[in-house]
């Protein structure tokens, strides 16, 4: 390994920048993070708000996690996190209305097959239709040579009907947080392959139980330091040469739609947002299990914040994606998410306070074709999770992309 005496600079302490920095120090290199906010967790982090006029701490966006993640688990496992951190449940797709899907607690193809069998409200022959797409899918290693969007892949198959609207399109909205019609038929693939193809509990469901600051960055923080590195919160690095004068290597780490502000000639990407829409009620008020699906209007989904984190009455709606939504303000937003709630009888009272979160920049669209990723020059390389090759944009192509570019130095 080169002299690596001067220790390595990461830029962004969101989770591909903590999970670079822990992995240097797992290497016995010293890591200093950058990081222009006030807590560590980027796209995933804790964030205050006061118009609750309480105080009230929440995460920027309700995150989920697969039993796929490996990465994640890995590091969370080495700084220190609790497996209790994430209440884990077997894949359950349970809509408010009759769809329901649970994977059997069989190894696959069993599991999978034997749930979408006894899956309810699709017909038997839609049910059989697509047990033998995902036979397909496994024996053509759920790729295709050539890309297509993920609505002509369904076609393809005549994956329409009922199976398309609770199950195939929702996956592709929740794991890509891209639009059907324009997202990656391979990188949905590659999602299928590790979850619903995978073996064992990869098809699991995580859910946080604290909030996603403490989740991973901030343990990950403490570890940096007891290795002898740094987290320097609210400093912004505006010159990248600057700084790699000062260290031998550079990560930057920071979001793809940061990444002008250090790289001018930085690639263009194009983005999709991902709403959270806060509703409190009273303490009285839960769902009937931790995340359930509304298929018919906004909200995708809903989780009952009070069995996950104990934030009592308080739901988290969430709608991925581009929509008609944007044209809402946010107040109308809260709004038309309390009357789908209403109307799906999960609540039946007024919330005392509701707080929607826009992020208009949650990922960057997942669609055919190779995504430009700037090249590594002069002991400065990328990472973050726009950079994986093959993954859709989340907490896990985030931690791998670190990992890999903390690995790459020697
Ligand atoms: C609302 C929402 C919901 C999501 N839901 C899920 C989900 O359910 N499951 C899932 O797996 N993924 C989900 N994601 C995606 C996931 O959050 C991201 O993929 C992941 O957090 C990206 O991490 P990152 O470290 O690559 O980038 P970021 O989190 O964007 O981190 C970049 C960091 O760099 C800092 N920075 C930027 N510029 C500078 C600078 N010049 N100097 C110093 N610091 C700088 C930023 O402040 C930031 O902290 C969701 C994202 C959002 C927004």
């Amino acid at each position: 390994m080169a002299n690596l005496g001067r220790g390595v600079a990461v830029v962004g302490a969101g989770y591909a920048g903590m999970a670079a920095a822990v992995a240097l120090a797992e290497r016995g290199v010293r890591a200093t993070v950058f990081e222009s906010g006030p807590v560590p967790g980027g796209r995933a982090r804790r964030i205050r708000i006061t118009s609750d006029g309480q105080g009230n701490e929440l995460d920027n966006g309700q995150h989920i996690l697969i039993g796929a993640y490996t990465e994640i688990y890995r590091l969370m496992h080495t700084v220190g996190v609790p497996k209790t951190a994430l209440m884990r449940m077997p894949l359950e797709i349970r809509y408010t209305t009759r769809f329901h899907f649970r994977r059997l607690g069989l190894p696959n193809p069993l599991g999978l097959a034997g749930g979408l069998l006894l899956a309810r409200g699709i017909p038997l022959s839609e049910r059989l239709g697509a047990a033998k797409f995902m036979a397909h899918l496994k024996e053509t290693n759920f790729h295709l040579a050539a890309d297509v969007s993920v609505t002509e892949l369904l076609a393809r198959h005549q994956q329409n009907g009922r199976i398309a609207h609770y199950m195939w399109l929702p996956l592709c909205v929740s794991a890509l947080n891209t639009p059907p019609e324009l997202a990656s038929a391979n990188t949905f693939l590659a999602v299928l392959r590790d979850t619903l193809g995978g073996t064992g509990d990869a098809s699991d469901l995580l859910l946080p139980r604290v909030d996603l600051s403490r989740l991973f960055p901030e343990p990950a923080a403490e570890y940096v330091r007891s290795h002898g590195g740094e987290i320097r919160l609210q400093s912004p690095v505006k010159d990248l040469g600057a700084l790699r004068q000062s260290f031998d290597r550079v990560i930057v780490a920071v979001g793809p739609h940061q990444l002008k502000t250090v790289l001018p000639d930085a690639p263009e990407y194009s983005y999709q947002p991902i709403y959270t829409c806060y509703l409190q009620y009273g303490e009285h008020v839960a769902l009937p299990i931790p995340m359930i699906g509304l298929a018919d209007g906004l909200v995708q989904w809903v989780f009952d914040r009070g069995a996950l984190l104990g934030e009592k009455g308080r739901l988290a709606c969430v709608i991925s994606a581009q929509g008609d939504h944007q044209q809402l303000s946010l107040d109308e937003l809260a709004e038309r998410c309390h009357r789908e709630l209403a109307a799906a009888h999960l609540v039946s009272e007024q919330p005392a306070w509701s707080r929607v979160i826009a992020e208009k920049r949650a990922t960057i669209t997942c669609s055919p074709g190779a995504k430009p990723i700037p090249v590594a020059t002069d002991g400065i390389s990328f990472a973050g999770d726009y950079t994986d090759p093959e993954y859709p944009p989340t907490l896990e192509a985030a931690v791998r992309s670190g990992v890999r570019a903390a690995r790459s130095i020697n």
